[in-house]
């Protein structure tokens, strides 16, 4: 017979244990007025984890106020191929991954077209704030699965939805297909396209916004320093006065992504002091939005969601001198010698070369070249996977190779093993990704910028991931957490039904 207070222990332990798997009724039926969605572009983990100290002295920071009063996964994850910020932001909203979202990559090639396909490009929708050339237009037609902000207007909710960055491709993707407005940055003043404005002209108020950023734009790189990110939350808090967001009884969405943070990314290096002041900067932005969104619509209003669209490698000029494993692996250097290859086996053909392109270690077989020289696609992607195993090594390229795969492999399911396996399946996609991929060893990058992002390695996939609001437990969650999950937690939180190709769970643990 157990004692009393052993009994009453138990009973006590049995309804804590309840309590956690279950959020009360009222609150949840509760919802917020508004949904802000941040994302900092190229936001490895420890961007927050290495300044958290710094950033702790500061009272008016937003992004230590987002790890402390927020649900803060440090480590969430991207489980793709190649991380980019077209996919990232992609994901977002969808609660995705990209072989149902549709976007793999920032741009693939359309070997039947031949020609570049940018992941928001639409000649349809004309850019309006600038003179576009007429075979320039931006619009999110290529996302292939609805968004949070999508189901809530759908559902006739009448949500108020926009996105805003200072990259067409972030604020476009998170805003999704129902948008009232997405605005970027282009030639440094913030435009739209005619998708979002069919009458061909930019909001009132963003003209004020244009007139001082050409008044105020110290330089031409102005955008990949701080005052890109001031910029950002500047534009910010006028959509959210202006478009009167979180003013009614539905819940409406904004999204923000600084881009600053990756264009900087990418010319110094994570390990610059110059990275540090960034973060710090979007620290002290980020907490100026948040009291704005409180000046308006009160933050016991509002439910706050912050990630990272991707991480980035550390550059090779910095980690191969400590005796690191590291190397360059050169698209165009192995396109050109796999090319030369095959004339020489195959034989040249008038219809141009073998592989079309090289894109993000995507190789693009010539269809017409295949068919003029009377062999068969798998047989040439069989010849160029080996060629690239065993091949000369071109430059050093070829050490940094740690499997191919081909789009025949891809179609039996006959590939690389463990996480490689699982991340093609989640992004590859006939038409898009290459009918023969590199997947490089870690630490492997294409040269270009300085620094760069492009694998599903956890130093790009690794971001960090936060809630903040009213019914959210605050606490740092070592749970796994992806970021599609993010899109299904704001949907159980909005009530609404998940992002049509959402595969997230919810962080239900984080709902008090
Ligand atoms: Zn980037």
């Amino acid at each position: 017979m157990l004692n009393k207070s052993i009994q009453t222990a138990l009973v006590l332990l049995f309804f804590s244990t309840l309590a956690q798997a279950s959020v009360p009724y009222a609150k949840w039926t509760k919802r917020p007025k508004l949904a802000v969605v941040i994302v900092i572009d190229q936001c490895r983990s420890d961007f927050l984890t290495r300044y958290e100290s710094k950033m702790s002295r500061s009272k008016t920071g937003g992004l230590k106020m987002l790890m402390e009063k927020g649900a803060y996964f440090p480590f969430a994850r991207y489980d793709i191929l190649q991380s980019m910020t077209c996919p990232g932001h992609a994901t977002v909203l969808t609660g995705a991954y990209p072989y149902q979202m549709g976007i793999p990559l920032n741009d693939w090639y359309d070997v039947n077209a031949k020609k570049e396909v940018y992941c928001a490009s639409d000649i349809d929708a004309p850019i309006v704030g600038r003179d576009a050339k007429p075979e320039e237009g931006l619009s999110p037609r290529k996302l292939g699965t609805t968004t949070v902000g999508d189901e809530l207007k759908t559902a006739g909710l009448g949500t108020k939805v926009v996105g805003i960055a200072l990259k067409d491709r972030s604020a476009i993707m998170m805003a999704g297909h129902r948008a009232d407005l997405a605005l970027w940055v282009e030639d440094g003043q913030w435009v739209t396209s005619k998708y979002y404005r069919p009458d061909g002209a930019l909001p009132e108020w963003v003209l004020p916004l244009n007139t001082n950023l050409k008044k105020d734009r110290p330089d031409e790189n102005a955008m990949a320093t701080p005052f890109g990110v001031r910029a950002t939350t500047l534009a910010a808090i006028e959509a959210l006065r202006k478009m009167k967001l979180g003013r009614n009884s539905r819940t409406d969405i904004l999204a923000i992504s600084y881009s600053s943070h990756d264009m900087l990314g990418h010319a110094v290096g994570l390990q610059s002091p110059k990275m540090e002041e960034m973060t710090l900067a979007e620290n002290e932005s980020i907490g100026e939005l948040i009291r704005a969104i409180d000046k308006e619509v009160r933050l016991q209003n509002v439910v706050f969601a912050f990630t990272g669209d991707h991480g980035v490698a550390p550059p090779v000029d910095v980690f191969k001198p400590l005796g690191l494993p590291a190397g360059y692996l050169e698209n165009k250097v192995i396109l050109e010698e796999l090319n030369q290859h095959l004339e020489t086996k195959w034989g040249k053909s008038e219809k141009g070369k073998w592989i079309l392109k090289a894109r993000s270690w995507n190789y693009y077989l010539n269809p017409e070249v295949i068919a003029d020289r009377k062999r068969d696609r798998t047989e040439v992607e069989n010849e160029v996977k080996a060629r690239i195993l065993s091949g000369p090594t071109v430059g050093g390229s070829r050490d940094g190779v740690k499997y191919v795969f081909t789009r025949t492999e891809w179609e039996n399911r006959k590939l690389p093993p463990g996480q490689f396996e699982r991340q093609i399946m989640k992004t590859y996609i006939v038409g898009k990704s290459g009918d023969v991929v590199i997947i490089p060893k870690p630490n492997w990058v294409d040269k270009g910028p300085f620094a760069t992002h492009m694998t599903g390695y956890n130093y790009d996939a690794s971001v960090p991931l936060v809630f903040m609001g009213p019914g959210i437990k605050p606490g740092v969650y070592g749970e796994k957490a992806e970021v599609v999950d993010l899109a299904p937690t704001l949907s159980f939180i909005l009530g609404t039904v998940a992002p049509s190709g959402s595969e997230g769970r919810v962080l239900h643990e984080i709902l008090q």
